[in-house]
């Protein structure tokens, strides 16, 4: 199984983006690339991009765009990505898709396919303050929706579910801002280049996975 294309999935944080890329990336045999992970990752750790990042994240503004591209540039380059892979959370400025599409050109890869999760705002706010997850594999779960069998616990490793730092609700609605202001006008870009296909993502889980499977087919 391949997808031999990359799949972005867009919309505003909160909206299940990593639920469903998760989902999606496994389906089809290929890495989910979070570009939110790595950033906490490389703050776990300590590494001199996790240092520039903190406190940028923690503001709930968005890392520079050179520092985002060349993280991607070196995971991409990586052979568990020759089949295709699903971005998370990027792009999210106009300069990062445009070199993405460069990028992708140079790597013998076509129009990328581009999925916009669409959620009242509402249910954007209720889904952040329930979500929890797992310090161990970074399973997604939500106190109000998706509860882990032991509260507090990962069902898949045992890991400790924390609250990332950024959903709190001072910085999430930073973090909005920064989706209204810089990520929202992608949709346009890449319905310009027919290449968007708009998804209600408000439903439960499962529905949303059945909605996203007619649209996103393995190759
Ligand atoms: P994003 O990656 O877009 O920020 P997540 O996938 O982390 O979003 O989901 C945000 C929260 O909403 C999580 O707690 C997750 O369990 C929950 N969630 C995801 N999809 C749905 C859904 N369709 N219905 C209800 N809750 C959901
Ligand atoms: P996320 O996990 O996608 O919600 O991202 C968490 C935070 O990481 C964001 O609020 C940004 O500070 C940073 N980040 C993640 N992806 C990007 C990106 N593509 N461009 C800029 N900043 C990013």
């Amino acid at each position: 199984m391949a997808l031999n294309r990359a799949l972005i999935l867009l919309g505003p944080p909160g909206a299940g983006k990593g639920t469903q890329s998760k989902k999606v990336a496994q389906r089809c045999g290929v890495p989910h690339l979070s570009t939110g992970d790595m950033f906490r990752d490389a703050v776990t750790r300590d590494l001199p991009l996790g240092r520039i990042a903190r406190p940028i994240m923690e503001r709930g503004e968005l890392v520079p765009d050179e520092l985002v591209m060349k993280m991607v540039e070196e995971r991409l380059s990586r052979p568990d990505c020759a089949g295709g892979f699903v971005f998370d959370g990027f792009p999210r400025t106009q300069p990062q898709a445009e070199q993405l599409d460069k990028i992708l050109e140079a790597r013998g890869f076509g129009k990328p396919q581009v999925v916009d999760f669409c959620v009242s705002p509402d249910e954007l706010v209720k889904r952040i303050s329930g979500r929890r997850v797992c310090s161990v594999g970074g399973e997604i779960y939500n106190i109000h929706e998706a509860p882990p069998k032991v509260p507090g616990i990962c069902d898949r490793d045992g890991g400790k579910l924390v609250q990332r730092a950024d959903d709190q609700p001072e910085v999430v609605k930073e973090r909005l801002v920064a989706y209204e202001r810089q990520t929202k006008p992608l949709t346009e870009y890449y319905r310009r280049n027919g290449v968007l296909d708009v998804l209600d993502a408000g439903a439960p889980v499962e529905d949303v996975s059945r909605a996203l499977e007619k649209l996103v087919k393995c190759s």
